[in-house]
């Protein structure tokens, strides 16, 4: 895309963006919904809505079901229980469309001016979005809407009717509270599902800038109110994050950002970007516990990014009229991959992490994927292209089939590599900070997509450094790659080396509950309780019999622990003396000898003498003192 042209097409999409937000009460009345989320600490929302009838023919509604920034058919059709219509008082039939499922169709009666929706939302322990003191909404999951138009021409009057006494953040403006009731004002389908609201009943609100027609703020709930006590020097760490990314970006594309956070075991670690909010979802010591804080630092500055890259910018083939129609999901390796490096270098630059540790995480993710015996026959645009259901694939046999987690960090490796060939090529004159600016920053204008290509990012990356960048991505991305991009390494003046000291982030994992990393060793990863999800093909394991799903449960001789099987892999030099187990496959023991004498292998980066350290200057803060 060219410069000029682009700037013209900002502006005629800005304006569109205000027209459309101006004129919410267009030629069709707006869809007043009422969720009624009384009822949530017992898993249960009541929906209402009044959907006005323009036709006296068939009507179609749908059911949300490709979510944006789920980058899948995720929307959760089977939590709609107790669906009536009526109008003028009286039953409507509806009827489910035999193949697209979340799809119902029935006839208004001859005069009927609107239709009364009421719904459940079921919400469920595989998908919890609430706990006795909190509940996520994610609007998407609470409304049915017309067919016909697109989301940005359907508008909504929203309403939520909270347990009482509890608090709420969300972006969408014009709350008013009368009681435990709060009216929001009319506002775009498309508006509505990109502003989800989090309640509870211990809320906390930290306001992190709030400065000329700007405002930015955490509203985070906890299951207890000792969960919300985030120190002041992590308070000063994410207002950090806000300068940073203005650093980063030189432009916004948010006015009013809210980052909601629910603080609590009961609902699974999540983060779910939008222009001026993110859906964020950690562990109820994430605040309160150091290692949690610093092994998941980049959960906030990931989410906050994506406003610039992910929603801002985005991927032309990712954008739909409306949430019916399948997204196509390639260029998530620049979506996530892109995001991933951005997310992580933010945590480092604001404080959340001291830089020192940089080189310690990229050696744990290089070694992570170059390992992964899948990507001998999966390019890592494939594990983006399959996305959908990648999202979806558990965790056994991961390294195998590849996962939706490769695009991300793989892509970061990808993208450091950009970052690092840029530094390189222009003698240290210029970075990937100058592409963001120009692709990413623009200027400031409010929430609005400009979708881009793959052509569009080798263009853009072309005038701040002219490089073979189509070939690049092509190596690296698009064929099969026996190993990951390890230019981000090599030029920034580091290199990979192997030792028997656990990498810090594998310290934090087992710090933290998470498993413990025996996979350069014996070949598997395992918490805890013994369990094994995934075996690395040809690894001492596989060879010995063991898959996935298998539990150990007692090494040489003792019942198993994570230090008694640490203990076991350093005592193991004896080459004639194996590693004895004991597993459980379902409801049967066996035993299984290991023979693998290489001791504990962990990876790590060590300086190249006499080159620079560009891995400091990528991780140093960029913000004015
Ligand atoms: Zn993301």
């Amino acid at each position: 895309m060219k410069p000029a042209a682009l700037s013209t097409g900002i502006f005629a999409a800005a304006a569109a963006f205000i027209a459309a937000a101006a004129s919410a009460h267009g030629a069709t009345a707006p869809i007043a919904l009422v969720v009624d989320a009384r009822e949530a600490p017992r898993n249960i929302l009541h929906i209402t809505e009044t959907v006005p009838v323009n036709t006296s023919g068939p009507m179609t509604l749908y059911y949300p079901l490709w979510i944006p920034g789920e980058h899948s058919p995720s929307g959760p059709i089977q939590g709609v229980a107790s669906l009536h219509i009526r109008a003028n008082g009286s039953d409507v039939a509806w009827t489910r469309d035999p193949v697209d499922l979340a799809t119902f169709h029935l006839t208004p009666p001859p005069g009927a001016t609107s239709l009364d929706v009421s719904f459940d939302n079921l919400i469920t322990a595989s998908d919890p979005m609430a706990t006795p003191n909190i509940v996520i909404i994610n609007w998407n999951r609470v409304l049915l809407y017309p067919a016909g138009r697109p989301s940005s021409d359907i508008d909504f009057t929203p309403s939520i009717i909270l347990p009482a006494g509890w608090t709420f953040g969300t972006a969408l403006s014009g709350p008013k509270r009368n009681v435990d009731r709060v009216d929001f004002a009319t506002t775009s389908l498309l508006t509505l599902v990109d502003s989800p609201l989090d309640a509870g009943r211990y809320g906390r609100r930290i306001v992190l800038l709030d400065d000329g027609g700007y405002s930015n703020e955490i509203d985070a709930f906890g299951d207890a109110p000792e969960d919300l006590g985030l120190s002041d020097e992590n308070v000063q760490h994410y207002k950090s994050l806000i300068a940073e990314a203005d650093a980063l970006y030189g432009a916004r594309h948010w006015r009013h950002y809210h980052f909601l956070l629910t603080l609590t075991d009961a609902i699974p670690g999540q983060g779910i970007e939008h222009h001026e909010s993110s859906d964020n979802r950690a562990s109820a010591d994430y605040w309160t516990n150091a290692a949690q804080l610093e092994g998941g630092a980049d959960l906030l500055p990931h989410e906050y990014s994506h406003s610039w890259n992910g929603k801002y910018r985005r991927p032309a083939d990712l954008i739909q009229p409306d949430y019916q129609k399948p997204e196509r999901t390639d260029l998530l390796w620049v979506y996530e991959g892109l995001n991933q490096y951005l997310g992580d270098m933010l945590a480092f630059r604001s404080g959340f992490v001291p830089t020192s540790e940089y080189p310690e995480y990229l050696a744990n993710i290089y070694a992570q994927m170059d390992y992964e015996p899948g990507r001998l026959a999966d390019p890592l645009v494939d594990t983006a292209v399959a996305a959908p259901y990648l999202y979806n694939a558990p965790d056994e046999w991961s390294s195998q089939r590849r996962s939706a987690g490769d695009f991300y960090t793989e892509g970061e490796l990808v993208w450091l590599s950009v970052d690092a060939i840029i530094r390189a090529q222009s003698h240290g004159g210029r970075s990937l900070d100058d592409f963001l600016k120009a692709f990413d920053g623009q200027q400031n204008t409010p929430p609005m997509v400009v979708p881009y290509t793959r052509d569009d990012v080798v263009a853009a990356l072309e005038k701040v450094q002219p490089y073979d960048w189509n070939g690049f991505f092509q190596k690296w991305v698009y064929d099969v790659a026996l190993h990951p991009a390890a230019f981000g390494i090599d030029l920034t003046g580091w290199r990979l080396y192997w030792t028997r000291t656990p990498n810090h982030w594998d310290d934090l994992d087992e710090e933290t509950g998470g498993a413990a990393n025996f996979r350069y060793s014996l070949g598997f990863s395992t918490g805890s309780d013994g369990k094994i999800d995934d075996v690395l093909a040809g690894s001492p394991a596989a060879i010995a019999g063991i898959g996935p799903q298998t539990q150990i449960v007692a090494v040489n001789g003792r019942k198993f622990s994570i230090e008694g099987l640490h203990r076991a892999v350093a005592d193991a030099k004896d080459p004639n003396r194996p590693i004895d187990l004991i597993v459980l496959d379902d409801d049967l023991y066996r035993t299984v000898d290991i023979s693998y004498h290489g001791g504990d292998r962990y990876p790590h980066l060590e300086r190249v003498p006499g080159n620079d350290d560009v891995l400091r200057l990528i991780t140093a803060p960029r913000r004015k003192p």
